[in-house]
């Protein structure tokens, strides 16, 4: 595996181009798994690469990842876990880099199983996709966060601004405004509290409609983020036809970014562009203190990532903000005197 890192892992320049290769790998091995298993479960373990970053090489481990593969997360059981109450929203936080303090938060789903415990959305939300009931998931996630806020608000927390995920085909295919609309006011809660990040992992299947409903959120007051850009399908096309505030680089250029110049290139030239058109650059996937270094030389705006905090569930998160309101309010002191 090592070897075909080095072999794949490098940049390609053709026609002016930069391709950059990388290689990510999950692996089954016989006897100790079953024959008939050895594809399933090189899967699974490529599904847990992927989530540690780019590159990786996983070995299944069936006391580490569930190997269940006989019984795939489908409709039914997505069904349930929406009417058994078992999908909850965990927060990450997003830290300025101007003070780094917390300015706000993004929503992440997470399935709390009874009998598999934790399962990531990434196991979950392409299935909701498919079936279609991922407009459901997507007004639990608006309802649960915008409650959420409006608890905050109330027990004095600082005022941030929560993002939450909703793919492009959702917002195709749903007026999620609507149901933004009704629960701001009902809780009160102002637009510029909230921002919808956009997912392209589909092509858009039509655009004038796409627009229409872009147009629809951004009236209402709430922000608009590109996410996972430099992936994706069409990142230049949506960054032209529509109204957004900020674009979120993907993590695959960031996870590595202190020791490979050339993603550095890339985002510095990303974020003079993203500057250039008037929006924010927030960056995913900050992992230690050399990389908030670089974004911050960078002129990146926000940051995201394990060095600050994993998605967390709310009362841990609630901590976090506490926390960071008492480091400013001893900053503050700090000034003064
Ligand atoms: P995303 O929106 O790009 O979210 C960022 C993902 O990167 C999260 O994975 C987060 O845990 C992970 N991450 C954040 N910081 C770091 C870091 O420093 N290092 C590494 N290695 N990873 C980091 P998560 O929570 O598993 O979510 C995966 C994807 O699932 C999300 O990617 C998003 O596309 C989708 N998703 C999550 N919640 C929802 C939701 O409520 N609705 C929809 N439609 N999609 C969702
Ligand atoms: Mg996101
Ligand atoms: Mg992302």
């Amino acid at each position: 595996i090592e070897k075909l890192k080095l072999d794949t892992n490098r940049l390609l320049h053709t026609n002016h181009i930069n391709i950059q290769f990388t290689l990510s790998s999950g692996i089954s091995i016989y006897p100790d798994n079953r024959m008939k298993d050895l594809l399933n479960v090189a899967y699974k373990a490529l599904s847990t690469a992927n989530k540690q970053g780019v590159g990786y090489s996983v070995v299944f481990d069936k006391n580490k990842i569930d190997g269940n593969t006989n019984n795939p997360i489908g409709y039914d059981e997505i069904k349930k876990a929406l009417t058994d109450g078992q999908l909850t929203m965990y927060y990450q936080p997003i830290i300025s880099v101007a003070n780094k303090s917390i300015v706000g938060a993004e929503a992440l789903m997470r399935w709390v199983h009874p009998i598999k415990g934790i399962i990531p959305p990434d196991l979950f939300i392409p299935m909701a996709e498919k079936t279609g009931l991922i407009s459901e998931l997507g007004k639990f996630a608006i309802t649960c966060t915008i409650v959420q806020l409006a608890q905050w608000n109330a027990l004095g927390f600082k005022r941030i601004q929560v993002a939450i995920n909703l793919s492009l085909r959702e917002i195709e295919s749903t007026n999620p405004h609507e149901h933004i609309a009704a629960l701001l006011d009902k809780h009160n809660i102002k637009a510029s509290q909230i921002k919808i990040e956009v997912t392209e992992n589909i092509t858009m299947n039509n655009q004038e409609q796409s627009y229409k409903q872009f147009s629809k959120l951004k009236a209402l007051g709430v922000d608009i983020s590109l996410d996972d850009f430099g992936t994706g399908h069409s990142s230049f096309s949506m960054l032209k036809a529509f109204p957004i505030n900020t674009v979120k680089i993907d993590k695959s250029f960031i996870l590595n970014i202190s020791t490979n110049k050339d993603h550095q290139n890339i985002v510095k030239a990303m974020i003079v562009m993203v500057h250039t058109l008037g929006m924010k650059v927030i960056a995913e996937g900050i992992e230690d203190i050399n990389s908030v270094q670089i974004l911050e030389k960078l002129n990146c705006d926000y940051i995201q990532g394990y060095y600050y905090g994993k998605p967390m569930p709310v009362f841990e998160f609630q901590e976090q903000i506490r926390a960071d309101k008492q480091k400013s309010d001893e900053n503050n002191i700090l000034d003064i005197s």
